[in-house]
């Protein structure tokens, strides 16, 4: 198979488009949001961004998106991650995308008329709680129980935590087990919840280590903790029918993953250029920073990290072009992604200095909110021990464990 990094010209057209868009609108209006209310904004944004036929770039044409593969997606998400109202004016945030994502997979005809147009139209935002205090990165360890009331509802009692943008949202997407006698995977249900509701009980936005701008708490959301109780759910609600909450969530997850990542290219390539233009102003021992070797090996192995995070994801892009099983690739990239956008963000921090630790350039807080990266959709161990299984298994099966480690390019 001959290999072609030639990016199709639909793709690089749409990718400069959005570019383009980014840095003319979405940056400047990051400035309008100090004196204007944000929902004046962004609405302007979004009004202004589908006019020009940029919205919901994943979703199918049918249902108003741009309809791009995950190749044009990619590259697209990689220009939105430079400014946090890039995927927001574009209506592709998360957590509200991967959900997108499965309701369009997945939704009855009810659900999508009733629940996914909404979102599509940027009516609406919609959240996910499957975590819970008592698990998370084994999220069959969940506790939150939905029994049966006759044939047309659902109870649900429990907990959740961490759900993103759960204060912000209309709707939650909300994982309990349905049937503890089931096999493992086949114990949970996901239930469409409208919300306000008085059995989504928010608790409070859990305080976390990241720095928080005046707007965070709209932007991001927050994270909820949530107390479940009594909580009523029309059967019909139910997504993807009883059983299948966890291979739903999974499918959610992948995306999401990639999604971070994305953005994580977007943001440690700006971190790069941030140290990069200090350096080659600052002098110290009278020198420019730039001309010492030791600062150019630190900068050069930032862009080596950034290099094969771009390889990464264009490999996996491939692979979700042509269908094919990314499941090992994608759990590699996800830890290797997020370590990567960590590293960059804190060379950039060394070389400005104190002026790094400031709170005078973005990157304080850009290093406080990226740490999540390394524990959000699944940590870094638990990926770590799903791809090191399969390079025994590969190993086990084939002799080699080159098919555990992108061995198929070759
Ligand atoms: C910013 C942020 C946003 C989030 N948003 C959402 C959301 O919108 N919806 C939602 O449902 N959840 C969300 N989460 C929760 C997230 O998915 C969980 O935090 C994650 O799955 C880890 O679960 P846990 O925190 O319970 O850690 P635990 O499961 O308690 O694990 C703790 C640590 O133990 C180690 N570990 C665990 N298992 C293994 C293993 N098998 N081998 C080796 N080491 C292991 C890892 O280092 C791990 O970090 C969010 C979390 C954060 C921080």
């Amino acid at each position: 198979m001959a290999i072609d990094f030639e990016i199709p010209a639909d793709a690089k057209a749409v990718r400069e488009r959005v570019r383009r868009w980014v840095h003319e609108e979405c940056i400047p209006a990051e400035k309008e949001l100090l004196n204007r209310p944000y929902k004046e904004v962004l609405d302007e944004l979004r009004k202004k961004a589908r006019a020009q036929g940029l919205w919901c770039p994943f979703v199918p044409k049918e249902h108003g998106g741009m309809g791009l593969g995950p190749l044009a997606n990619a590259l697209v998400q990689m220009e939105l991650g430079e400014s946090y109202l890039g995927a927001l004016s574009l209506n592709t945030q998360g957590p509200d995308d991967a959900t997108i994502m499965t309701l369009l997979e997945h939704g009855t005809d009810y659900q999508k008329e009733k629940f996914l147009k909404p979102l599509l139209n940027g009516e609406k935002r919609i959240c996910y709680s499957m975590t819970e205090k008592a698990a998370g990165a084994d999220a069959t360890g969940m506790q939150t129980r939905a029994e049966k009331k006759g044939n047309s509802t659902y109870v649900l009692n429990g907990e959740k935590w961490f759900s993103s943008a759960a204060s912000v949202a209309d709707i939650a997407l909300v994982m309990a087990k349905t049937n503890p006698d089931a096999p493992r995977h086949q114990q949970f249900s996901t239930f469409i919840v409208e919300l306000p509701n008085p059995g989504y009980n928010i608790l409070r936005d859990i305080k976390t280590m990241a720095i928080e701008g005046p707007y965070s708490h709209i932007l991001g959301g927050g994270h909820s903790e949530v107390q479940i109780k009594d909580l009523e759910v029309p059967a019909e609600n139910i997504l993807g029918g009883e059983g299948n909450g966890f291979n739903m969530g999974q499918h959610r997850l992948a995306y999401g993953r990639l999604r971070h990542g994305m953005h994580n290219i977007a943001m440690a390539q700006r971190a790069l250029d941030l140290a990069t233009k200090h350096v080659t102003s600052r002098s110290t021992f009278g020198e420019k920073l730039s001309k010492r070797q030791g600062v150019q090996w630190m900068l050069a192995d930032c862009a080596t990290q950034i290099y094969i995070s771009r390889l990464m994801l264009l490999h996996i892009a491939y692979k979700a072009e042509k269908g094919m099983d990314l499941r090992q690739e994608n759990s590699i990239a996800k830890v290797y992604l997020a370590n990567m956008v960590h590293k960059v963000v804190d060379t950039a921090i060394q070389l400005h200095g104190a002026l790094g630790y400031s709170q005078d350039t973005p990157l304080a807080a850009w290093y406080t909110h990226i740490r999540s990266q390394r524990l959000v959709d699944g940590p870094d161990e638990v990926h770590r021990w799903t791809v090191g299984r399969n390079v025994v298994k590969a190993f086990e099966k084939f002799g080699t464990t080159a098919s555990a480690a992108g061995g198929d390019l070759l």
